[in-house]
């Protein structure tokens, strides 16, 4: 056995033992350090290869790779991080796309290579593509720079899409046949490149994390065929792990969601519906103040903290920790609800609330806490709408029927901390606010919250 193969068994030791970590908050930052750990002795026994190219090169690009991504994700506010996830995952694929065209023109187009190794490498090629343009799309939708509304072609979005995959594997399959023009690999990567635009184009922000999760899975898998074209070992065990652990985050996400996978891919969900009116029909909201809403805590039982997307805008974690220790004090008893969609990515609240040290115990996932909100005096929701939204159990009509959801409705009393009367991500109307049992604390979650904190040090 070479020195080589040896540190890659000590790489994917570390890459498992730092999935291992991943499973619990507690555990998570050291996980990520392990499997990062790993990655770096699979990149330094993979340098040591023999005949590994220019030195220079290598160094310039790891330099440059370091200068723009240790910054970056050091300064991306937790908000942000789905879309630097697509941007970080989409550089994957593109990165296996272009090693894919290097080898076809190292080895002038596969002439004499085995089969499996043309096939391997131009499937890598056309799914890092689809992955990397993809990913671009994503990131532009998520960070504003394209609108997230749907963009589509409507009836003609299939066909098309259909032809370009088809144009795609045409090329591939002329070159796996023997024909060497470069222009096939190209043609090849440009449809496949316009396949990953329009395929994600349609979808609405509302599906947006899913399908960075889909497209990672994607990556892994592009991954893994380069590896198993280049015969390298730890390019095939890194691609499949993204690629299962991508493939199972996806699952899960579009469950949560009561979401199809091929509902989601064919796109059109969500990102419309503006600021809805306090008022509708004969129904009006009730508003509360911060007074109101710590008198009513402050001589509860049971408070049910539920924090969504708000809570992470407003940055409100260590305020609500506060409030919570203010009300525990006075011997209420205080739980948080974590709906596994809650903010814009899988375990968003369960960090935010780590952050501000909020004990683990007082976490409660949906099924574990549901039962609980009809022996609760105060449902607090902070920052959370479509997780708590009715419609999704009454309405058959509503884009969110059939997820599950948090039963805050359930609960004696309900105070909802948003800004206005703006929609969720999934753009659709929130029945429990003109419902009797609520009352809106308009104001920026933050600031609401600090608010409640200093009624209650006053009481
Ligand atoms: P949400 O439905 O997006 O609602 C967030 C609410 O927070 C908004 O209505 C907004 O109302 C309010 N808000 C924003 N900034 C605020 C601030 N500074 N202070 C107070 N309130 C503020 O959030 P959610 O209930 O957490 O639901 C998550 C949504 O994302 C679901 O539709 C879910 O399907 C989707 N999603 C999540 C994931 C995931 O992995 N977590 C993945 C895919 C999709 P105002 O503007 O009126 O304040």
């Amino acid at each position: 056995m070479t020195a080589v193969q040896i540190l890659y068994i000590v790489a994917f030791a570390l890459f498992v033992y730092g999935l291992m970590g991943l499973t619990g908050p507690r555990t998570a930052v050291r996980g990520n350090w392990i499997a990062a750990a790993g990655m770096g002795v699979a990149v330094i026994a993979t340098l040591m290869i023999p005949g590994m190219g220019n030195w220079w090169l290598i160094l310039l690009g790891l330099a440059i790779g370091a200068a723009v991504g240790v910054p970056s994700a050091r300064r991306v506010k937790m908000t942000a991080m789905p879309q630097m996830v697509a941007l970080f995952n989409g550089v994957g694929g593109g990165a296996v796309a272009l090693i894919a065209w290097v080898e076809f023109r190292q080895s002038d187009g596969f002439a004499h290579e085995a089969a499996y190794v043309a096939v391997a490498s131009l499937f890598a090629a056309l799914v890092g593509s689809v992955s990397f343009w993809g990913s671009l799309i994503a990131f532009g939708k998520l960070q504003e720079i394209l609108p997230g509304r749907p963009i589509g072609a409507g009836r003609l979005q299939q066909p098309i899409n259909l032809l370009l995959l088809v144009g795609g594997l045409a090329c591939g399959t002329a070159i796996v046949a023997g024909a060497s023009a470069e222009l096939l690999v190209i043609g090849l990567l440009v449809l496949s490149a316009a396949l990953g635009v329009l395929v994600v184009l349609p979808i609405g922000g509302a599906d947006m994390p899913v399908v960075i999760s889909l497209l990672n899975a994607l990556t892994g898998l592009s991954a893994a065929a380069m590896g198993l074209a280049l015969d390298n070992t730890a390019l095939i065990v890194a691609g499949m792990i993204v690629g299962a652990s991508g493939t199972i985050l996806t699952n899960l996400m579009a469950k949560a969601m009561n979401r199809s996978i091929p509902a989601i891919v064919a796109g059109g969900f969500g990102g419309g519906g503006g600021p809805a009116a306090e008022v509708d029909g004969d129904r009006t909201v009730r508003r509360t103040s911060a007074a109101d809403a710590a008198v009513q805590m402050a001589y509860a039982n049971q408070v049910i903290v539920v924090p969504g997307y708000g809570m992470a805008v407003a940055q409100a974690q260590h305020a609500v920790r506060e409030m919570a220790d203010l009300l525990e004090a006075r011997g209420v008893a205080v739980y948080y609800a974590i709906h596994p969609v809650a903010g814009r990515m899988p375990g968003h609240m369960n960090v935010l609330l780590a952050e501000a040290d909020v004990p683990y115990d007082r976490l409660k996932e949906m099924d574990e806490i549901n039962g609980e909100f009809a022996r609760t005096d105060v449902a607090i929701v902070i920052g959370a709408n479509d997780v708590t939204n009715p419609a999704a159990r009454t309405d058959p009509s509503s884009p969110i029927y059939g997820m599950p959801i948090l039963n805050v409705d359930e609960s004696r009393s309900v105070i909802v901390l948003k800004r206005g009367m703006a929609t969720g991500f999934a753009g659709v109307d929130n029945a429990l606010y003109f419902d009797p049992r609520t009352a809106m604390l308009f104001g920026d979650a933050k600031a609401s919250v600090s608010d409640v904190t200093e009624e209650l040090k006053n009481l």
